[in-house]
C-alpha cells in the first residue's frame, strides 16, 4: 500500500465508520469496555497536554495548532482557556462535529478557527503545533515528512503523541478491537521513539517533555519539543 493509498483510506475512514466510532469514544456516551479503556486512555493524553501548558501560565497569549483535532478534544478545552485555536482535521465529519460541540461548550468560537484540511497542507506560523494520535495512521517515512511539515509551522514548539514501537507485541494483538470489521483496512502503524527524536533535532527542536498513557488497550507516547 503506498502513502497516498493510506490517506485515502483515512479520511474515507474518518468520514464515515471511524467517524461513529471515534465520535463515540471520544464522548461521554455509553459505549463498551474496550471503547471506555481508549476513552480514558486518550482523556489521560489530553489532560497532560492540558496541565503542561496551564503550567507554563501563558496559554491566552499562545496561538495553536491543532493538526487533525478530530471532535476538537483538546481545542475546546484550550480555546476555554483563553487560547487562540486553528484547529483542522482532513474529515469534514469531525470537523463539523467539532465546530457543533465547541458552538455547545464554549457558546461562542471566537478565539477558535476550524478548517477540513490535511495536516500536509497547512501553512502560516503558530507558537506551538500540536498533533495527537495522529501519526498512528501513516508509516515512518511519511510520518518523519508530517513531522518535518508541523515543525516548519512552529515557532517555538510541537507536542506530539504516537504509538510507541516497543509495545508493538501488546498492541498488534490487540489492534483488532481498534479497527473493527471492514475498516480493519485502516491500518495501524507504531514509531520508534529514536526515529520521532531524530527527525525532531533534524529540524531544530530538543525534546523537554514527555510522558507515555498506558492503559490495557491504549498506548501514546506523548513528546513536547521547543526550538533551539
Ligand atoms: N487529535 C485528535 C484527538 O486526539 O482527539 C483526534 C485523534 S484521531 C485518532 C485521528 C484524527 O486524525 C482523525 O480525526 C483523522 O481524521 C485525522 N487525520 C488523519 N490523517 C490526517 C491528516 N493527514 N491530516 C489531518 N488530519 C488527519
Amino acid at each position: 500500500m503506498n502513502v497516498a493509498d493510506d490517506k485515502t483510506i483515512v479520511r474515507e475512514y474518518f468520514n464515515s465508520t471511524g467517524f461513529d466510532r471515534w465520535r463515540r469514544i471520544y464522548g461521554d456516551g455509553e459505549v463498551n469496555k474496550v471503547q471506555l479503556d481508549i476513552r480514558n486512555g486518550h482523556q489521560q493524553t489530553v489532560d497532560t497536554v492540558i496541565s503542561w501548558l496551564k503550567d507554563d501560565g501563558n496559554l491566552p497569549e499562545l496561538s495553536i495548532c491543532d493538526a487533525g483535532c478530530g471532535v476538537g478534544s483538546l481545542s475546546i478545552p484550550l480555546a476555554a482557556d483563553g487560547a487562540k485555536i486553528y484547529a483542522s482535521d482532513i474529515s469534514e465529519k469531525m470537523v463539523t462535529e467539532a465546530k457543533d460541540r465547541a458552538l455547545a461548550t464554549l457558546g461562542n468560537v471566537e478565539n477558535t478557527t476550524f478548517a477540513v484540511q490535511d495536516l500536509e497542507s497547512l501553512s502560516g506560523s503558530y507558537n506551538t503545533v500540536i498533533c495527537l494520535d495522529v501519526l498512528i495512521h501513516y508509516p515512518q517515512e511519511k510520518a518523519d515528512e508530517m513531522i518535518s511539515h508541523l515543525c516548519s509551522l512552529a515557532e517555538s514548539r510541537v507536542i506530539m503523541s504516537f504509538a510507541p514501537k516497543n509495545c508493538a507485541l501488546t498492541i498488534l494483538k490487540k489492534i483488532g478491537s481498534f479497527f473493527p470489521g471492514p475498516s480493519k483496512a485502516t491500518r495501524a502503524y507504531l514509531h520508534r521513539e529514536a526515529d520521532v527524536v531524530k527527525i525532531l533535532e533534524s529540524n531544530g527542536f530538543t525534546v523537554q517533555r514527555q510522558a507515555m498513557t498506558k492503559t490495557r488497550f491504549y498506548y501514546s507516547r506523548l513528546l513536547e519539543a521547543t526550538r533551539q
